[in-house]
Formats: structure tokens, sequence, C-alpha cells
């Protein structure tokens, strides 16, 4: 069946008969709005994002239920970077008045099942049909308590620079993609299905341990910028300390030019973040905790938003950032 069968109404209905919701949903998916009731002495912090069929995502890259995820997942990211506990989402869709119910249900499931991981209850959104492609917004609402929310602007001199995960798999897979090849299970799975670090986000803040921090969205050296220029400060990457899968690695080691790709390559969804070095341990043991690899990987230095990387021998050389620009051709 296609949606032009089923209708918006059922459609609407359909989405609002799979999503759970809890105590804190007042009112959800059937209003004119959503009521929600906010935990005391906390913070509103929100995340948007779209995805655009043939600019985000192709559908022969990804499966349905996978893009369902991913939609979720990057929100979820977002979140984690300021420390925020996820509590609601809404879903934007504009979709072909052709497309088959069973693709859209396997997004729902999708959407759905990565959002009740961490207990986020969807609680409306907005429907309706495009002349193409898949039009996808997420929104996302969480809480986080006065105080312990983070921002990209507090990075000092002397901190460290920490980062969660491997570097430049989910680019590399996206780069295989493009050339026809298949990434392997492993490779795909983190383009796919990125794990967003809400837990090491948030005990992050809660515990204070992190000076400044940002999810890995647009590649390390793009994200790494963002917090340098907030800060107003430089910073020193040494080379040899990026984390690289097994993967990643025995791809590099067939083609060296691939090392690139942890720097600057995108969409790792994983934590960056800065810290005083008399954090380092408890932010180690943290990461332990949650059975997550976190690794020391630069320093900040005083200056004005340059950043460097030092190669194994001891040189250093200014990194060109190439943080994907939708407005730009090159
Ligand atoms: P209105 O015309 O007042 O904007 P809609 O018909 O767009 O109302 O939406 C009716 C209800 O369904 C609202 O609660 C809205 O949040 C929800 N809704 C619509 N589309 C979606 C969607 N794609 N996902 C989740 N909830 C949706
Ligand atoms: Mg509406």
């Amino acid at each position: 069946m296609r949606l032009e069968t089923l209708g918006e109404f059922q459609f609407i209905d359909f989405i609002r008969q799979q999503a759970p919701t809890d105590d804190h949903v007042c009112r959800g998916i059937g209003d004119d709005a959503a009521v929600l009731a906010l935990p005391q002495g906390h913070q509103l912090v929100t995340s948007t994002d779209m995805l655009v069929e043939s600019v985000h995502f192709q559908h022969d890259w990804i499966s349905k239920e996978d893009l369902g995820h991913k939609a979720v997942a990057v929100n979820l990211s977002d979140l984690a970077a300021m420390g925020g506990q996820p509590r609601f989402l809404y879903l934007g869709l504009a979709l072909p008045v052709s497309t088959e119910v069973a693709e859209i249900k396997a997004f729902l499931k999708g959407c759905i099942d990565e959002a009740s991981k961490y207990h986020v209850n969807l609680v409306g959104g907005d429907t309706c049909k495009s002349p193409g492609p898949w039009f996808i917004s997420v929104t996302l609402e969480g809480t986080v308590p006065k105080d312990q929310d983070i921002g990209r602007n507090g990075a000092r001199p002397g901190d460290l620079i920490m980062v969660s995960g491997t570097l430049g798999d989910s680019a590399l897979a996206l780069n295989l993609l493009t050339q026809d090849r298949a990434p392997g299970q492993e490779l795909l799975a983190k383009h796919n299905r990125p794990t967003p670090r809400i837990e090491l986000g948030r005990r992050l803040g809660a515990k204070r341990l992190v000076s400044a921090m940002i999810d890995i969205s647009d590649g390390l050296a793009g994200d790494l910028d963002h917090i340098l220029q907030a800060s107003g400060v430089d910073g020193i990457i040494q080379e040899a300390q990026l984390p690289l899968s097994k993967t990643f690695k025995a791809h590099v080691k067939k083609n060296p030019a691939i090392k690139e790709m942890a720097l600057s390559g995108g969409e790792d969804y994983e934590l960056l973040f800065t810290t005083a070095p008399s954090n380092e341990a408890s932010v180690m043991a943290l990461a332990k905790d949650l059975g997550l690899q976190v690794t020391t990987i630069g320093s900040v230095k005083k200056g004005n938003g340059v950043l460097e990387v030092q190669d194994r021998k001891g040189s250093s050389r200014p990194v060109a950032i190439k943080s994907y620009d939708h407005f730009c051709r090159s």
C-alpha cells in the first residue's frame, strides 16, 4: 500500500499507536501542541536537524530502519554534547505520496526504537507531501540541571583535548560507498547506525569534568575549530594519539591517504571535549565504567583559534579546516 491510499490522518494515527509515552507527557500526538512536564531545577535543551534525500543520505546506501535510527541518533548526539538528558522527540516528514507504507513503517520503527533506548517519547511532528525527495526534520528536547550544561566556549590554556571512540570510520564507509565498494559490516554500522554518547555526555556535565564539549559531525578538525574559536584559544593535536579502529588502520596500510579522514572526515558522532589535566584520571575512570574508549589527543594553548597537528617526529603543521558548507560549491 502507498501513502496516498493510507491518507494523512490514518498515517498520523498509526504513528501515535507506535509511540509509547510516560508520565512527563501530559498531551502528546493528537492535539494542537504537546504539553510536557519538566523536572524542577532543570533547563530545557533543544536541538533540531534536517536530513534531506540526496543531500544527507541516499536510499541505496541505507535501509529505512537504519535511516530512522540515524535521524534520531544525530540529534541525540547533539544533546549528549550539551550534557543533556534527552526526553521528547518531534518528527517532521515530507514524503512523496507514492511512498510504500511498509517503507515508512520500517523508518518509524528505527526512529522509535532508537528513541526508546534512551526513554525518549515521540510527542509530535508534522506531515506533508513532497514533490520528490524525502525530507526528515527531527527536533529533540531534553533537560539539563541548572549549571550543568556544557558549551563550546569554556576551553582554557593548559586543558587537555579528549575524544571518545575512534575517528574516521564513518567517513571511510561513505568514501567506499561512493566508489561502489562494500565497506563491510563494521564500517557501515559506524556510518548508518551511530551510537550517541548520551551517558558519557550527561555524566561529564553532572560531575563538571569538562570545560567545553561538542559532538563530531563535521570531522575532528572542523569541530575542534568550533571549540577553539568559541573559546579564543589555540589547539595542538598529536597525530600519533588519534584513536583509529583496526579496520581503519588496515585500510590506511593499503592507502595512506585515507589517514586524513580521521582528522577531517565527518559523522563520527563521538564526543570531543577539553578538560583540566587534574580531571584526566576521573574522565578515564568514567569512560571505563561506561565501557567506552576515551583518548587524550592534544592540548589547548593561549592563542586566537589556530589548530596545529604534530606528527610523530614532532614537526607541526596548521590544519586546513574543511567543514562541509551547504552553500559553497567547493
Ligand atoms: P495541525 O493541523 O494542528 O498542525 P496536524 O494534523 O499537523 O495538526 O497534527 C496533528 C497531531 O499529530 C499533532 O499532535 C502533531 O504533533 C501530530 N503529528 C503530525 N505529524 C506527525 C509526525 N510525523 N510524527 C509525530 N506526530 C505527528
Ligand atoms: Mg501540523
